[in-house]
């Protein structure tokens, strides 16, 4: 809906995070990535009249690269903090998420965060969870990985006691299957996800706008209904 009809729409570079299900992930079999994100911020470009050109890569990737504004926008279930908004730009929110733990199933020792102490837990490197067992947790024993899958399998395995990490892709996983894992707990800190950009970015408006209009026009329900319905 650009008003220079006529002149071709821009392209931005968009950095998604490589895996992190439902909102990002390799197709295998299309080569292409796809997912929540992805169907969101393609929906946002139609409506604001550009081009996007996805780009995926680890997560922390994500975060410096808008950091050092490589890209031109980031989706990536990145939750908006008070810490990356003295560097980063935000979309109003788009999705609200929190942390959850994940164990296995028959592990009856750890019900919630509360029994955490000189347990081995798993994240992904420089998430909120990473930031949030720091501060909590000092007692744990912190362990990262650069992607979350690889936290998953060590739990599963017995090399880890829990994995801490965004409560839609717990869930999505535990869902799963073949999972041999459980949540415990309550939902820990409540966390809202934004688009990203590098500070003082023009398109953070037009974003905000078409978020908006689809969200006002049933578009941004369909594509939760597609990815979150049962
Ligand atoms: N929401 C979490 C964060 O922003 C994790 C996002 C992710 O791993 N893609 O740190």
């Amino acid at each position: 809906a650009g008003c220079n009809s006529g002149d071709a729409a821009e392209e931005y570079t968009v950095a998604t995070d490589n895996n992190f299900v439902p909102f990002e992930f390799l197709n295998e079999d299309t080569g292409e990535m796809e997912g929540f994100d992805i169907d969101l911020i393609k929906a946002v470009a139609d409506e604001a009249g550009f081009k996007v050109n996805i780009e995926s890569m680890k997560f922390d990737g994500v975060v410096s690269g808008m950091q050092s504004g490589r890209f031109d926008i980031g989706i990536a279930g990145m939750t908006i903090t008070e810490e990356r908004k003295e560097t980063i730009d935000f979309s109003d929110p788009y999705y609200d998420a929190g942390l959850m733990i994940a164990v296995n199933k028959d592990n009856n020792e750890i019900k919630s965060e509360d029994d955490l102490a000189g347990k081995k837990v798993g994240t992904r490197s420089g998430t909120t969870s990473e930031a949030y067992i720091k501060e909590n947790h000092p007692d744990a024993e912190l362990v990262t990985f650069p992607g979350i899958v690889e936290a998953y399998m060590d739990l599963e395995s017995g090399r880890l006691d829990a994995v801490m990490y965004d409560v839609p892709n717990v869930q999505y996983y535990v869902s799963n299957d073949s999972a041999k894992l459980k949540t415990v707990g309550d939902i820990l800190q409540g966390e809202k996800y934004g688009i990203a950009f590098p500070k003082d970015s023009d398109l953070v408006e037009d974003v905000n706008k078409a978020l908006e209009t689809l969200k006002e026009n049933g578009t941004y329900d369909d594509i939760y209904e597609k990815w979150f319905g049962e």
